[in-house]
């Protein structure tokens, strides 16, 4: 079912490090790649670097003024004292911080140039999905919106619809405001619910500019949420919103932050439910958009036991060789991560709720049940806009 896959992979990208206080740790790139080569999936897929996002290709979506204070932080980072949300607890300012978020940034371009090109059927960037990043300004941990100037790249390649489905725990709303009046983007979002969660955006109700109505979509699920609720609500609404739309291309973000272990977030969701989302976006990529797909990362703090396993299953996804949940990490891998972090690492590439059980939205509908009012709440804000009954 899958063709060539790209890993897209610099070692330096491991610099966007915020510092030794925030749950950003770098750590969880570095063991995540180590992961992928454990399992030897980097055998059975070309290993990119691309070059770094450039001034022109920044500016795509970001403003030159931002792009400029981000420089100017990066050169000098005492002097960034929250001005475009540069110098903030969130986003503290640090030497390189431009030069490491453009190579972040370039590895999403290359990976959208490679696909688009037809180089390469699939291509991951688990260093990416940076989605809360503005077009002028910094925010969630998020410098420059890698997630956005990819799709940004395949406009400009001349791609005229581009689908982008973010199952991070937070909304992805950088993704969402840089192309709110741009009807060629179907953005669609599911989210911990914006009453309980950063960045307090995502409501059903947004659904896109009046030149552009119906093309954000967002899910605010209820914290708490777990795998059946989860992966339900997936399909109630991304299959139908892709068969519509007809992409060329899907970019997908895949923060691992929805996990029950995840300490800034509230969802309940296992790895395995988190795997069987991957399979499903691989699915919808070859059925609605001609294979063509870009995976990215995304948050994820719980950065030994769940972010390395969900990677590295969506990187065996894209390569055609997925890993099984109840596959044992092998020992090294385990020897690694006590040596850096003096934690013990998993043993099994599962949380033990595999196969993930769910019903559909036809057969399982409760109009009590506060997962289907969320749900019911954005197929009646955006489906009519779009032709689909609600
Ligand atoms: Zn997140």
């Amino acid at each position: 079912m899958s063709g060539r896959a790209q890993l897209m992979w610099d070692e330096a990208v491991t610099g966007y490090d915020f510092g030794p206080d925030h749950p950003m740790d770098p750590v969880r790139l570095a063991l995540t790649r180590k992961l992928v080569a454990a399992f030897g999936l980097d055998r059975e897929m070309e290993v990119v670097a691309a070059k770094p996002a450039g001034e022109s290709t920044l500016r795509l979506v970001h403003r030159e003024d931002y792009i400029d204070a981000v420089k100017a932080a990066s050169a000098d980072p005492a002097r960034a004292l929250g001005a475009y949300g540069l110098g903030t607890v969130d986003d503290p300012a640090f030497a390189g911080m431009h030069e490491v978020s453009a190579l972040i940034a370039g590895q999403s371009v290359g990976a959208a140039e490679a696909v688009w090109r037809g180089d390469a059927e699939h291509a991951v960037n688990f260093a990416g999905g940076l989605h809360h990043a503005m077009p002028g300004g910094a925010s969630g941990f998020c410098i420059y919106n890698d997630a956005a100037l990819a799709i940004a790249r395949l406009l400009e390649l001349g791609a005229e619809r581009v689908a982008y489905v973010d199952v991070d725990v937070h909304h992805g709303d950088g993704v969402q405001a840089a192309f709110w009046e741009d009807p060629r983007v179907l953005t669609i979002s599911l989210h911990e619910h914006p009453r309980t969660l950063f960045p307090q955006t995502g409501w059903p109700q947004e659904t896109g500019a009046d030149c552009a109505e119906g093309s954000a979509v967002n899910v605010g699920l209820p914290a708490g949420t777990g795998d059946a609720g989860w992966v339900r609500a997936f399909h109630a609404v991304v299959p139908e919103l892709l068969a519509e739309f007809r992409p060329q291309v899907l970019v997908s973000q895949h923060g691992a932050d929805t996990h029950f272990e995840d300490p800034l977030a509230h969802l309940a969701v296992s790895l395995d439910a988190q795997r069987a989302v991957q399979v499903a976006c691989h699915e919808l990529a070859h059925e609605y958009a001609g294979g063509k797909w870009i995976a990215l990362g995304g948050g994820g703090y719980a950065v030994v036991d769940v972010v390395p396993r969900s990677w590295t299953h969506l990187v065996g996804i894209a390569a055609g060789r997925p890993v099984a949940p109840e596959a044992v990490i092998p020992e090294p891998w385990r020897q690694e991560v006590f040596a850096r972090t003096r934690q013990l690492g998993p043993q099994r590439m599962t949380d033990g709720r595999w196969p993930v059980n769910w019903a559909s939205w036809e057969s399982g509908y409760d109009p009590a049940d506060r997962l289907d009012q969320a749900v019911r709440a954005t197929r009646q804000a955006v489906f009519p806009l779009r032709g689909l009954l609600p």
